[in-house]
Order: C-alpha cells, then structure tokens, then sequence
C-alpha cells in the first residue's frame, strides 16, 4: 500500500500570498490606493488623521488571485493594519508582517 502524501497546503498558501504581494501589479495597485486614500481610513472611523502606508484587503482574499488584484482595498496606516487587520481575520487567516512589511 503507498500512501499519497497530501502536501502542506498552508505553506503553500503563505508562499502563494509572498509571491502576489511581490507582483508588479500589486506594488501598482498599493501605490494608486495610497495616492488616491493617503490617509488611514480607520483612524478617520476615529476622527484621526494619520497617513496611510499599508493596504489592507477590505474582503480576505484567502489566496483568490483575482479577489487579491480587483479588491475592494482599505488604505491604512502600520498600527491599524498589524491590530484590526489581525481581528478582522481572527478565525480565519491570520498574516503576520516581518520587519520587512511583507506578510510571513
Ligand atoms: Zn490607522
């Protein structure tokens, strides 16, 4: 009997998520977020105006290419994105940023 060994579908997904986030296309759409929403749009819920310098995937995209590239985005800024992006995904993905801001 062989046994099919299922691969880690996780690490994939992850690796999947470093490959888009490094994409032509995606550093495109980030910088027309936040050209066009410079400011976080969560701290504005808030009536504080902070610039933003992260932009968040306002529907988890879970690795969907196409949701990844058409969005819709949140512009916001370092400390929102790290807290309330983590919540929101809380139960489902959860994406850490290493030093370097891309997700591990
Ligand atoms: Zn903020």
């Amino acid at each position: 009997m062989t046994s099919v060994s299922k691969s880690d579908a996780r690490s994939e997904e992850a690796a999947l998520y470093r490959r888009l986030y490094k994409t032509a296309q995606w550093q495109r759409i980030r910088q027309h977020q936040l050209a066009t929403h410079p400011l976080c749009q969560w701290c504005i819920e808030r009536e504080v105006v902070t610039e933003a310098t992260e932009v968040h995937h306002a529907e988890a995209h879970r690795g969907d290419v196409e949701l990844f590239f058409s969005g819709p985005f949140i512009s916001t800024c370092k400390p929102c994105h790290a807290s309330r992006g983590q919540l929101e995904d809380n139960g489902k993905t959860v994406v850490r940023y290493g030093p370097d801001g891309w997700p591990i």
